[in-house]
């Protein structure tokens, strides 16, 4: 990559952030598309978003990423966030246009297209997640509004409440439920806890009573204990890196308005998790 005096910067801000595999991914789509664009991982602490994002401005970025912690917390410095990034309370795309920054959430129609990219049909069907955290808000406005019924099961009764009442408000096929039994009477089951990120985690629910005609997704993206019993079931197991490479390839649009090469950015991800 060669930096010149015309370079564009996008990044990323979390806290921690060494772990991101983001900056392969967009810049293996710029050297790729030939694009004079930068992607950098910015190290922002809590107690310093504010200036990172008044720095945004002041130093022309093209926009950044948004990771954790800072999601949700972002939201009061934006000059606008678009309808769904507002409905789920959290953004993960910042969009710097003559110094107005606009935030929005990529990752709920990300993980829809990872659904697709795996000719795995939404529409009719009954749908149970885990989870109510950001992640699960994200997914459960795009899923609601396609399947016959979702149903959200979460550890935390208010949170799961508040995200029951929230959905309520936009669609009729949502509800709670405060026990994980009979899921093998759902055809989609969602993992969007962080139970599996650390490996003596309990498994968020029982795969054993699913079987061949279930599909399993975990948000985290790598194969978790729950896809590895999920897959041995015989159930479709979907990892959580389909949802990051399109969440990413939303984004690289959002910035660029062009069309991402989907294929190169899954190459620079899968080659970034080998690492
Ligand atoms: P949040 O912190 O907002 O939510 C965490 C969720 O996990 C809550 O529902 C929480 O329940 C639940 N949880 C945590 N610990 C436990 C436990 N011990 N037992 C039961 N439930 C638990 O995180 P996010 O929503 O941002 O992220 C959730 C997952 O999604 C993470 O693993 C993250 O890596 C993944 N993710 C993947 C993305 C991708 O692109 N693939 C994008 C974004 C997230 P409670 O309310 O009870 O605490």
């Amino acid at each position: 990559m060669k930096v010149t005096g015309r370079t564009k910067i996008i990044g990323i801000f979390g806290y921690p952030v060494e772990h991101t595999l983001s900056p392969a991914m967009h810049n293996a789509a710029f050297e790729h598309l030939g694009l004079d664009y930068c992607y950098l991982p910015f190290l922002v602490r809590p107690d310093a978003l504010q200036q990172a994002v008044e720095a945004l401005r002041a130093l022309s970025l093209v926009g950044v990423n948004i990771t954790v912690p800072h999601k949700e917390a972002v939201l009061p410095f934006l000059d606008e966030v678009d309808s769904e990034a507002a409905f789920i309370g959290a953004v993960n795309t910042l969009v710097n246009k003559d110094g107005r920054l606009t935030g929005y959430n990529t990752d709920g129609r990300g993980f829809m297209l990872s659904l697709a990219s795996r000719g795995i049909e939404v529409s009719g069907r009954k749908i149970l997640l885990v989870g109510a955290g950001g992640a699960a808000r994200a997914v459960s406005y795009y899923l609601s509004a396609k399947a016959e019924k979702l149903v959200i099961y979460n550890r935390g009764r208010e949170k799961l409440r508040r995200l029951v009442d929230d959905l309520s408000k936009v669609r009729e096929n949502v509800s709670a439920t405060e026990e994980l039994c009979g899921i093998e009477q759902f055809d989609i089951i969602v993992n969007a806890t962080s139970l599996g990120l650390k490996p003596d985690d309990p498994l968020p629910f029982d795969p054993k009573p699913l079987t061949g005609s279930h599909v399993v997704c975990d948000l985290i993206y790598r194969d978790t204990p729950l896809l590895v019993t999920a897959d041995r079931q015989g159930c479709v197991a979907v990892n959580g890196l389909g949802m990051l490479l399109y969440q990413g390839v939303l984004a690289f649009e959002l910035w660029t308005s062009l069309a991402a090469p989907v294929e190169v950015m899954k190459k620079a991800l899968l080659s970034g998790m080998n690492q």
